[in-house]
């Protein structure tokens, strides 16, 4: 019966080709050829697997310098948006140039104009010989003196 069971093992070295021992470069204990891994000391051996270990050390301490440029390209981005969000409620037209405009050169639609209400400005050039457009711009230089800065900017951005 013993004999039975120790058979298999010559059988199994024999079809599998002897195993070419070499000695371990970092603890010089015999260790097989094609071994990746010394399991004795637990060095790598396998020039492409130490690389891939060297890599996987070196994130780990870079990781947190990352997170910090993350975090701080994110603040930053965060803080352009909320600048655009100002900027967007922030008219670019003067409320005093076009006040000016529409009680001075209302007849002629200038305020319309500076506004970017072309057309409107065009309907008050062909009625600035009557007083219909120079009495509308006074009117709507009253209007743009009560108008709000957020209206204003909603308005005429
Ligand atoms: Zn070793």
């Amino acid at each position: 019966m013993c004999g039975m069971s120790e058979s298999p093992e010559p059988v199994v070295a024999g079809a599998a080709p002897a195993p070419q021992q070499t000695a371990c470069p970092f603890c010089a204990e015999l260790i097989m050829a094609t071994a990746k891994k010394c399991r004795h000391c637990g060095e790598m051996l396998d020039h492409a697997l130490r690389a891939i270990e060297d890599l996987k050390r070196q994130p780990q301490q870079q990781q947190p310098m990352v997170f910090m440029n993350a975090g701080g390209g994110a603040s930053s981005s965060s803080s352009a948006a909320v600048a655009a969000g100002v900027g967007s409620s922030v008219s670019t037209k003067s409320k005093a140039v076009a006040i000016l405009l529409a009680i001075f050169l209302g007849g002629l639609g200038a305020h319309k104009f500076y506004l970017g209400r072309p057309v409107f400005g065009v309907i008050y050039l062909l009625l600035c010989w009557t007083p219909i457009p120079w009495v509308i711009g006074i009117l709507e230089a009253i209007t743009y003196i009560f108008t709000g800065r957020q209206k204003w900017a909603a308005l005429y951005p």
